[in-house]
């Protein structure tokens, strides 16, 4: 079983091609890091421009180095949403034109579910299972106790734990996408300036990174009104230090309190060398099996969209072409 799976819902537009749900057959990601860095984030319309400019190169892409046609191929799998939705729109128009040529089933992926089956490309998934979220826009704890079933048990209260990043880099003059900075910032840095830490309510999942946000912001703002220099790696050290612990230690309660087999990391913020050192050690600990994604698959890509398309494939789901985009879509279940 081939499925194409198809991205567009922010900056990166891929393509590629998963085999039986597990193996990436192709995977080709065109980035617009290069032209976003110059507005310090991503402009929708510069976004949705770039992403007509790529789509069918991408998808042409895809097959070739598949060695595939498109009559190999069993369905194509789109992300429907969340995300931009004239960005959306491009990969959604391209995937029913190319589904509707070669008649093909289209299915609409949910990213965030695109994320989570990043994982099945390197680990077969265990159940029950517990998945940390933790992404440009979404940062969550998700239970699944089957395929395609996902309860949430906890999500931030504000900020994404991506966009604290990107917000504490503009703040440190550090270059779009902040994360890798801070995370490269940190790991040099050889001391850290305390930030406190959001445990909301003793017995809740959810997360809050505002906060810290503005701390840093105001410690900043405070040590240069009385003429100092801010440390930009202590800062990023310290930054960095709040988040790991927060996200590893609700992260480990819960995996403890739902009994769960498995664990595993998700989304772009999983890319995080601290972040992943952190959980392996903590799950080690607890001797519960832990994975995370190679980066590449971490951050977005098709070849996660794939993946949860060829669940959904099996369990019968099927989209049709009036399909839409859906900027503020919810994850719901597929799972009967
Ligand atoms: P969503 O998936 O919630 O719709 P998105 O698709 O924009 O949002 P991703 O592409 O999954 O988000 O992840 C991008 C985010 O990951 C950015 O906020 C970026 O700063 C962050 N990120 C990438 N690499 C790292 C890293 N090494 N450390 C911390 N954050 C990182
Ligand atoms: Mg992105
Ligand atoms: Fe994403």
């Amino acid at each position: 079983q081939y499925i194409i799976g198809i991205e567009t819902s922010c900056d990166e537009t891929a393509a590629s091609i998963v085999k039986n749900g597990t193996e990436i057959v192709s995977n080709v990601v065109a980035s617009q890091i290069e032209s976003q860095k110059r507005f310090g984030g991503v402009v929708p319309e510069i976004a949705s421009r770039h992403h007509v400019e790529q789509i069918t190169i991408v998808i042409e892409e895809a097959l070739q180095q598949a060695k595939l046609q498109p009559s190999d191929l069993d369905a194509v799998a789109v992300t429907e949403g969340p995300g931009l939705v004239g960005a959306l729109l491009i990969g959604i128009n391209a995937a029913k034109a190319f589904a509707f040529a070669h008649q093909l089933p289209i299915i609409g992926v949910h990213h965030i579910a695109g994320h989570i089956y990043a994982n099945q490309l390197v680990q077969r998934m265990e159940f029950p299972l517990l998945a940390l979220i933790v992404s440009g826009g979404h940062t969550e704890l998700v239970l699944m106790k089957e395929h395609g079933s996902f309860e949430l048990i906890g999500e931030t209260r504000d900020d994404a734990a991506g966009e604290a990043y990107d917000k504490v880099a503009r703040v440190l003059n550090l270059p779009y996408p902040g994360g890798p900075e801070i995370d490269r910032l940190a790991a040099e840095s050889d001391d850290e300036i305390e930030f406190p830490r959001a445990w909301l309510e003793p017995d809740s999942y959810d997360f809050s990174f505002s906060g810290l946000k503005s701390a840093v912001i105001n410690y900043k703002h405070n040590l240069e009104q009385r003429g100092g220099t801010v440390n930009p790696a202590h800062m990023a050290a310290g930054f960095q230090n709040s988040v790991v612990d927060v996200l590893t230690t609700k992260t480990k309660k819960a995996a403890e309190q739902y009994e769960v087999k498995q664990v595993i990391a998700a989304g772009g913020v999983a890319a995080n060398k601290q972040l992943r050192t952190s959980l392996t050690e903590a799950f080690s600990e607890l001797n519960i099996p832990f994975y995370v994604p190679p980066i590449y698959l971490c951050t977005d890509n098709a070849a996660m969209i794939a993946a949860a398309g060829a669940s959904m494939y099996e369990n019968g789901v099927r989209s049709d072409l009036s399909m839409n985009g859906r900027p503020g879509m919810e994850l719901v279940s597929w799972s009967k």
